[in-house]
């Protein structure tokens, strides 16, 4: 039987995406050639590209509003740089909520000043700053909707006049949000849409063409765009799993519907830590991410009977980042409710060990 897979990254799959696309590798679209032996440029790829990146707009509400989806690739980690040389001319503001925003504004840092407008540093990441103001004269806001590695979460986002810039890598078209007040959000496939090396960005087309600097052509979205985001050879399996995952979520009933699920597993389980007496959560409870909830055992000397009964249980990657520590359970769109309940079963079944 399958694992139940809390991994925070790459992670859980849907069955019949993995199913339709190990059978694309033998042999896709009975063209009797395998998907990833064929032309990015014959009609059977570009229609699968094509679908993804509208696929993408729709889920996201976004169709016919002068977005652009691309799927491009060097992850998340490259549209730190990206974002900053396409749209950087001499200051942005960014919010600085842990690990990954951390590596946004480093790399950002080579183009421009950068105002950092506000940061949970002081805590450990552990919450959300909620007072911050953004200067007007800023090229562009940045801020990471859900911290991976934290488990923190954004549940609000600033009202300002200056382009929102999005890192959604881990939490993209998991819940409602009015994704028109972005003017670029990216994430990297592997989080919740597909396997990695494809990086999801939608871009309103009109926030660029501002910057005075020479864009290299790999990393100039307009480049990508004025493509189809086949400037080059795009990661053709990635895109196609993309693909599969986002038809499935949208036959499931879309974002309304996944939302829902996803806000069943997460109180499922943050329900469990906050009862049992032998767990504790690490965040504050309102910024409390849906996606990854982070949590530790109270008693350190117990670990290791707790981590031979989930991994007994079938349970895979529920280790903490290894700069935290403690556990992470990943509870991304392809996650059963059905494995959450087996995680609460094994925290009640080793409480009553206790007694
Ligand atoms: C995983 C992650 C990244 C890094 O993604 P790569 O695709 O590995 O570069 C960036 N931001 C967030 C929020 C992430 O969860």
């Amino acid at each position: 039987m399958k694992k139940h897979n809390f991994s925070a990254g790459p992670c859980i799959l849907p069955d019949e995406v993995l199913k339709k696309a190990s059978e694309a590798i033998l042999n896709f679209n009975d063209d009797n050639l395998s998907l990833i032996e064929i032309s990015h440029r014959s009609e059977s790829f570009v229609n699968v590209i094509e679908k993804a990146r509208s696929l993408a707009l729709e889920l996201l509400g976004l169709e016919n509003k002068g977005y652009k989806a691309l799927f491009l690739q060097g992850g998340a980690s490259l549209e730190f740089l990206m974002v900053a040389y396409n749209l950087l001319n001499k200051k942005a503001a960014y919010l600085n909520t842990g690990t990954w925003s951390n590596k946004a504004i480093t790399e950002a840092k080579a183009f421009g000043e950068l105002i950092e407008v506000g940061s949970s540093k002081d805590k450990g990441f552990s919450y959300i700053p909620k007072e911050y103001n953004i200067p007007e004269d800023v090229d562009y806001f940045h801020c990471t909707s859900n911290n991976t590695v934290a488990g923190t979460q954004m549940k609000t986002f600033p009202e300002t006049n200056v382009p929102l810039v999005c890192d959604m890598s881990s939490d993209i078209f998991s819940r409602q949000l009015d994704f028109e007040k972005f003017d670029l959000i990216y994430a990297g496939a592997q989080k919740n849409m597909g396997p990695a090396g494809a990086t999801l960005v939608v871009i309103k087309e009109e926030i660029l063409g501002k910057v005075e600097r020479h864009i290299p052509s790999m990393l100039n979205y307009q480049v990508h765009i004025d493509k189809d985001s086949m400037f080059n050879t795009p990661s053709v399996f990635a895109v196609y799993v993309s693909m599969l995952t986002l038809q499935w979520l949208k036959d499931l009933g879309g974002i309304p519907f996944i939302e829902k699920v996803n806000a069943k597993k997460a109180d499922l389980l943050y329900s469990e830590i906050d009862r049992n007496p032998f767990f504790e959560g690490i965040v504050a409870k309102e910024d409390r991410s849906i996606m990854n909830a982070t949590f530790n055992i109270t008693d350190d000397s117990l670990k290791e009977a707790f981590d031979k009964m989930w991994k007994e249980a079938g349970i895979n990657g529920l280790n903490g980042h290894r700069s935290v520590g403690g556990y992470r359970a990943s509870m991304y769109n392809a996650l059963p409710l059905y494995s959450v309940q087996v995680l609460v079963d094994v925290m009640q079944e080793f409480e009553r060990n206790q007694k």
